[in-house]
């Protein structure tokens, strides 16, 4: 059993979109979507969409995304009606760099914490607020790196969560076919080289050759080549200890 109501049976065999009515059959409004308004998290939205799940989408806005994020968000709002919960830190960038005595997110050993109170600490307190037992995340194994071994269904001590990942046998082309066959926004980055975007200060695009990941952190880049490349939201990426080479 996957989990005590869903079998792994039924839910490896079932397409994405009843994984979604699988998950929303047993946790009804007791589930958090966290939206990061990249292209897994537009299919997500989509089937959630399209199974009119009860699922909460959350979107955490760090305040330091590219204002195109935001845009996204927006988007999916207006086009298909959802109810994207925006949830902030609790500090503003400017509090948090007076308290710390400087931008957290410029050194190697100030990103963890800074991940820490602008992203996963709202996760938690969302949580929280909603009551939720459960989380849909779009892990994917093909994207390689800390993600290889992704499983189905996890959990998330931190929080008491089941984590689902719908996407875990999906190819990056099935995301992108699904996408154009849909017509869902895609964030306008990805036209510009940016193959995963977050906060401002931390993405920038990829060359030709390079790791999807590579263009996340990479000021923080050590001379060994290793860099961070998760902020840890997700627990799997926080138990991967791989996380730092690409
Ligand atoms: S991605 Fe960068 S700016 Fe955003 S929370 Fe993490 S360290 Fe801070």
């Amino acid at each position: 059993m996957l989990t005590a109501e869903i079998s792994k049976e039924t839910f490896l065999s079932s397409n994405v979109l009843d994984r979604i009515r699988l998950i929303d059959a047993i946790y009804s409004d007791r589930v958090i979507h966290l939206s990061s308004m990249q292209k897994t998290a537009g299919v997500l939205m989509h089937m959630i969409y399209r199974a009119r799940s009860r699922a909460k989408i959350v979107f955490i806005d760090t305040q330091l995304h590219f204002p195109q994020t935001l845009e996204v968000r927006d988007q999916f709002r207006e086009k298909y009606g959802l109810d994207i919960v925006t949830v902030t830190p609790e500090l503003t960038p400017e509090e948090q760099n007076k308290k710390y005595g400087t931008e957290l997110h410029r050194f190697v050993d100030g990103q963890p914490l800074c991940c820490h109170l602008r992203k996963e600490l709202p996760l938690f307190n969302a949580v929280k607020k909603f009551r939720a037992k459960a989380l849909i995340t779009g892990l994917m194994r093909t994207e390689g790196n800390g993600r290889t071994d992704v499983q189905p269904v996890g959990s998330d001590p931190r929080i008491g969560c089941v984590v689902f990942n719908p996407l875990f046998d999906w190819s990056v082309n099935q995301v992108d076919d699904y996408l154009r066959q849909h017509g869902v926004p895609i964030h306008p980055f990805y036209a510009k080289s940016y193959a995963s975007i977050g906060c401002a200060p931390c993405t920038t695009p990829i060359n030709p050759g390079e790791n999807d990941r590579a263009g996340r952190w990479r000021h923080l880049s050590e001379p060994n080549g290793s860099q961070p490349l998760y902020c840890n939201i997700n627990y799997s990426d926080k138990l991967n200890e791989t996380q730092k080479k690409i």
